[in-house]
């Protein structure tokens, strides 16, 4: 139908530019312009064409994709004794759970993206962002063999000055990781307080992780995660300065890409304490968020 619309007006400005060159042949150029503006059949229907033209290089509007996603963070999937280290059962899920985690989303249909996807505004729908913090090796001894299991990628930030160093990948583990299609982004050199830091300090943060990670590995690095989530204004302005595109907080909440500022994302925090049902209510809140 709509081929059939674009024949025939094809039709038409094939006649009117006929008729067009008619004039001309027949009035000088000046007063064919003038018959043309005098003319308000012409006129509407060269809009209408115009129009239809600019409709047709218009990208396609995909029904499938939405602004709201979650990405949800992560720090160790490992065992730990609640009673003997309780910061650290709070900074862990346990590998079981984690996996249960993995299953539920498989199971609802997700799909895990990257971080820097979301630079195109849009994802596709239930998408997710599976976000690790810190660059620690059960990472890649413990959440990648079950993410693979499940088909999933996710995303990882590396604190550079800790790589090799205790609980932390080495530079052959984050390979691996890279090759597995794991997105890696910067977690600064050192894990400072960036809201305490001087714009030079910042920079050499900033500037040398990145350089480092592009330049040991092969990859572009455009996203960045501000350590244990401090920031002020100085820090988010060189995070831009030092080219990063895209960066995320630990302020709580889905990230919702028509309105949040794209370099201070919020994120769904995951740990022990949520375990599975905790897991699931969180998604399920975001899920309520879209409609
Ligand atoms: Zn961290």
């Amino acid at each position: 139908m709509n081929k059939f619309y674009l024949f025939f007006a094809l039709l038409i400005v094939l006649s009117g530019g006929a008729l067009f060159h008619f004039q001309y042949v027949g009035n000088s150029v000046d007063a064919n312009v003038n018959s043309r503006q005098e003319s308000p059949g012409f006129n509407s229907l060269f809009d209408e064409i115009k129009k239809i033209t600019a409709e047709a290089s218009k990208p396609p509007v995909l029904p499938d994709t939405e602004s709201k996603v979650p990405v949800v963070m992560y720090h160790y999937v490992r065992i730990v004794d609640k009673v003997k280290d309780p910061l650290g059962y709070d900074l862990s899920i346990n590998p079981t759970d984690f996996e249960k985690q993995m299953k539920y989303l498989k199971d609802q249909g997700y799909t895990t993206i990257h971080l820097e996807d979301l630079l195109d505004k849009k994802v596709p729908k239930k998408a997710i962002v599976l976000s690790f913090d810190d660059g620690l090796e059960d990472f890649y001894t413990t959440a990648l063999p079950i993410l693979q299991k499940y088909g999933f990628t996710a995303s990882d930030a590396v604190i550079t000055g800790m790589i090799g160093q205790h609980e932390h990948m080495t530079n052959d583990q984050i390979r691996e990781c890279i090759k597995a299609g794991i997105e890696i982004t910067s977690h600064t050199v050192t894990h400072f307080d960036m809201s305490k830091l001087t714009k030079e300090q910042l920079h050499k943060q900033l500037a040398e992780s990145k350089s480092y990670l592009e330049k040991t590995f092969g990859i572009k690095v455009d996203g960045f995660i501000y350590p244990s989530g401090r920031y002020n204004d100085l820090a988010v302005q060189t995070v831009k300065d030092e080219g990063y595109k895209i960066a995320a907080t630990t302020k709580y909440g889905e990230a919702d890409l028509a309105k949040d500022n794209i370099l201070l994302l919020p994120r769904v925090r995951i740990d022990n304490r949520d375990s599975y049902n905790g897991f699931v209510k969180k998604l399920e809140r975001v899920e309520e968020s879209k409609k």
